[in-house]
């Protein structure tokens, strides 16, 4: 029993139907206060009318709906990470496949910047045969007539014009082997829906 007037917690502890160790002195008051015992029952009705309550819950596509307003921030790295990762397939043959496809584009790259150089070396060792004779008065020429009308400059640029050959050739491969690795991997994409029958 004890001399004064439940505090809103211990009426909650009563309502709650709680039986710990505190809780029969609290009961004893109530029983002896009718002021403690209404407030009792007013705070039983309540609990009961939320009880009854219908309960809600949120529509299932109310997350994604809050998501698509919240502006997440995300590092180069991680969105570049994801972009990677989204270029991989996910079932195991079409993995297989487009792993298969890159390395044959890359033999595929490389026997062809084998070739090029491989070429650009013939061309050095036969450079007295006709041909190269023919190219080196044409080239010489050119060197000439271009040094004439518009200084050394220009005539560096004639010999970078070489160098960038070579380089728009690799470059094409390139774009190729990446073509061709994008196409067989939409291809084992796309087959891999249909066997999934997604
Ligand atoms: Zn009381």
């Amino acid at each position: 029993m004890i001399n004064r007037h439940l505090l809103p917690n211990e009426i909650d502890l009563l309502v709650d139907g709680d039986v710990g160790f505190g809780v029969a002195p609290l009961r004893a008051h109530v029983r002896q206060c009718p002021e403690c015992q209404a407030k009792v029952d007013e705070a039983r009705v309540i609990v009961d009318a939320l009880e009854e309550l219908p309960h809600f819950a949120p529509s299932s596509l109310f997350a994604d709906r809050v998501m698509q307003q919240v502006h997440v921030f995300e590092p180069w790295h991680v969105a570049a990470r994801n972009s990677a990762l989204r270029l991989v397939p996910r079932s195991t043959p079409a993995r297989i496949a487009a792993a298969a496809m890159g390395v044959a584009a890359t033999t595929v790259l490389a026997v062809a910047s084998l070739w090029i150089a491989m070429r650009l070396d013939l061309l050095t060792m036969f450079s007295g045969t006709a041909v190269q004779r023919g190219r080196e008065i044409v080239a010489s020429a050119i060197e000439v007539l271009v040094g004439a009308a518009f200084g050394a400059a220009a005539l560096s640029l004639v010999h970078a014009m070489g160098a960038v050959g070579l380089i728009l050739a690799t470059v094409l491969l390139a774009v190729a082997a990446i073509g061709a690795v994008m196409g067989v991997r939409r291809l084992a994409t796309a087959s891999s829906r249909r066997a999934g029958g997604q």
